[in-house]
């Protein structure tokens, strides 16, 4: 790893991911990022852990055997001047009100690491406008920066948790038209999808006909970032293989373009 960010100096940014890296003791994940400290990399500008513990079991970083150990860990990223990003999964408001949960994120911002928080939008779980906008609303008030609205990817048990496209779109605004700028860091409702990370900017008309606007937050291709497309109105899609491109297309920009790997 090291010998790649060393020959790849456009890398800026290293994602422990999973599962979880947390499940690894504070001893475990040292010897993943003491190499990468240690390598005095000047590409290496963050490092983050995407996780679930701090909604899942807080303990981890108040009183599990090797919780100093761990926020010690994070301290030194930040000391050797990485950014330690924590990318917190939360996917309701309740897991933000226990005592723990208030006390873990205090103890992981007082290493001086940074907490973005993300989630699926899901069925039966957060599928409101509300409760999206007191969950991001609470997470700013704890210090933590609201980042991600994603749609529930495309796999295993989708079909449960599945929440239209446009559903999707109508909770993300009428969540996002009620909270103060501080928490519009956010970006969403997002799918990611082979090409990248697609957005549903919402549903429009053009003259009698209603279309999808799309945009790409992160692609394959960086200058397909930040151009929006056009896909037919379609009120039961859940997922971008269900739209088609409007009227006179073939396919979508991106489509010949496509490598899948
Ligand atoms: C979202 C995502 C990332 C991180 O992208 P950012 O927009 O920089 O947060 C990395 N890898 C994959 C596969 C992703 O879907």
């Amino acid at each position: 790893m090291v010998k790649y960010l060393q020959e790849h100096p456009e890398v800026t940014d290293v994602l422990f991911t999973g599962g979880d890296p947390l499940v690894m003791s504070a001893k475990k994940l040292q010897e993943y990022i003491d190499p990468l400290l240690n390598a005095d990399l000047p590409n290496l500008q963050s490092i983050r852990i995407g996780t679930k513990a701090l909604g899942y079991w807080p303990y981890r970083f108040i009183n599990d055997k090797d919780s100093d150990d761990l926020l010690r860990l994070f301290e030194k990223v930040v000391n050797s001047g990485i950014q330690l990003a924590f990318m917190a999964h939360f996917n309701h408001s309740n897991e933000l009100k226990t005592e723990a949960v208030q006390i873990a994120i205090k103890r992981i911002l007082n290493t001086g690491s940074v907490i973005r928080t993300q989630s699926p939008i899901m069925n039966h779980i957060n599928n409101s406008a509300n409760e999206w906008a007191e969950m991001w609303r609470l997470q700013v008030k704890l210090g933590c920066i609201p980042y991600y609205m994603f749609v529930a990817r495309d796999t295993g048990a989708q079909g449960y948790f599945a929440v239209t496209l446009e559903n999707a779109w109508k909770i993300y605004r009428n969540a996002y038209k009620q909270v103060s700028g501080l928490a519009r860091t956010v970006r969403g409702p997002s799918m990611s999808a082979n090409p990248g990370k697609v957005q549903i900017l919402g549903v429009s008309q053009v003259g009698n006909k209603k279309i999808f606007a799309l945009n790409f937050l992160q692609a394959r291709n960086p200058n397909w970032v930040g151009k929006p497309f056009f896909a037919k109105y379609n009120p039961d899609a859940i997922w971008l293989n269900e739209l088609e491109p409007i009227e006179g297309k073939e396919q979508f920009f991106f489509e010949s373009k496509l490598v899948l790997s």
